[in-house]
């Protein structure tokens, strides 16, 4: 239903940025229904997981820890002692106990076990005084003041982190190096995760030239293939690099084809723009059914979406995303509407960066009624506050700006003129893990 909103929406009018990912959204759930994209999965071992989408819930065979262990290193005694001396508590050690060691003894009254970080709380104690709380009265005994710790203290329980059969990682995680160690720390060697998914990545335009030829008058390098295959295989996905293609009906139609009879998703850059989406709004109809939206935002007006018919020997239909030309525009457009879809696509849950928010160290002039992605530098000023200022000159043809910026300042659709000082919505490029 969204979907036919927005889409006639388009037909006379702009597209909010807000619309447009609702159709988005609303296209790749049906897309998934449909064509089950996501649903093939395989067997890897942990060390080639990272980054990829898990397809199972992972159930943790054991607790964790798998027994009362200590959490520090110092004394294990019964808490009764606590009770029963007040004051000053002296006891007798009579055994040392280090992690990976068990202890059977029974610690009688008036004794204790010296125990290390993580080794197994002995059967007669609860309670673990550490170290530095003590004092040696001689080679066998220790004392220290009852008020230094309570009953039950630095004890971690056994399953306090995870109980046996709980679920430890929810199936549609992007894997991060924690989640493997996790999954390694239950006795996990392989997991399910799915299949990535085909992206094909086109050039279109009749002055691209390939980065390895000779630059011929009037021509420019293509750009936009070399920033696409980086962002998508920094997602994990596989990639077809189906070269530039030119502004013909033939040409388009071959590479349209070509590529749809292999890939789950198709992304292509340039010829979407007014005047210029003639021919391939002509493919688009004859391959599938793709709308041509404009978007009320900046950089990236003019983007093509849809699916296009199953082709050859496939059975489901290929996403299609036709990118602006301009080279910021294209990353823009990718960051804020296909990245997520072709997580989602892939089977990936709230795959979303988060917004923060932070001051603007400069005046940024801003149109109401469009969203601009502006390219942002945060740093801190020299009294150590967090400030955002742009990179300068936001055309979207200045790839330098995407090289330079560590940020997209989002400024919101009903936003108007940013003053120093105001608080504005940030995307960071990099992310810690
Ligand atoms: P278009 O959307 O095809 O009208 O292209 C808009 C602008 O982006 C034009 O200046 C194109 O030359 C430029 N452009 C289109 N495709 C690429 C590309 N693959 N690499 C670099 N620039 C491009
Ligand atoms: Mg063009």
């Amino acid at each position: 239903m969204e979907n036919n909103k927005a889409n006639q929406e388009f037909q006379s009018d702009f597209l909010s940025v807000a619309q447009a990912r609702e159709a988005i959204a609303q296209f790749v759930i049906q897309t998934r229904k449909l064509a089950k994209v996501e649903g093939k999965r395989e067997l890897l071992p942990l060390n080639q997981c990272a980054g990829r989408i898990l397809a199972q819930d992972v159930l943790s065979p054991i607790n964790v820890p798998v027994s009362d262990n200590s959490a520090m290193d110092g004394y294990a005694f019964h808490s009764s002692e606590l009770q029963a001396n007040g004051g000053e508590i002296q006891l007798k050690v009579v055994a040392t106990l280090h992690a990976g060691q068990t202890q059977a003894l029974a610690v009688k009254k008036g004794e204790c076990i010296k125990i290390m970080t993580g080794a197994v709380m002995p059967p007669t104690c609860d309670t673990v005084v550490p170290q530095e709380f003590t004092k040696s009265l001689d080679k066998t005994s220790i004392s220290f003041a009852s008020n230094t710790v309570k009953a039950g203290e630095n004890r971690r329980l056994c399953g306090e982190d995870l109980k046996q059969g709980k679920a430890a990682i929810e199936q549609g995680r992007i894997l991060r190096p924690a989640d493997l160690g996790l999954a390694a720390s239950l006795g996990i060697a392989q997991l399910e995760v799915f299949q990535r998914i085909k992206v094909a990545v086109i050039s279109s335009g009749n002055e691209l030239s390939e980065i390895t030829e000779q630059l011929q008058a009037g021509k420019i390098y293509d750009s936009n293939r070399y920033s696409l295959h980086a962002c998508l295989e920094r997602l994990g996905f596989e990639i077809m690099d189906c070269g530039i293609v030119r502004d013909t009906p033939e040409e388009l139609r071959k590479a349209f084809c070509s590529a749809a009879e292999k890939a789950d998703v198709i992304i292509s850059s340039g010829g979407v723009s007014v005047g210029e989406a003639d021919f391939t709004k002509q493919i688009m109809d004859e391959l599938g059914d793709v709308g041509f939206w404009k978007i009320a935002m900046r950089p990236g007006r003019p983007m093509a979406f849809g699916s296009l018919k199953p082709i050859g020997s496939k059975s489901h239909p290929t996403v299609f995303f036709g990118l602006p030309g301009n080279p910021v525009a294209v990353m823009v457009t990718f960051y804020q509407f296909v990245r997520n879809a072709l997580l989602e696509l892939n089977g990936a849950k709230n795959p979303q960066v988060p917004l923060i928010s932070v001051q603007s160290a400069d005046p940024i002039r801003k149109k109401s009624g469009r969203t601009e992605f502006q390219r942002g530098i945060l740093f801190r000023n020299p009294d150590g506050k967090l400030l955002v200022k742009t990179t300068g000159s936001q055309g979207a043809g200045i790839l330098r700006s995407m090289s330079e910026a560590n940020c997209f300042i989002i400024l919101h659709h009903d936003q108007g003129n940013i003053n120093p000082g105001d608080w504005v919505d940030v995307e960071i490029f990099d992310g810690l893990l």
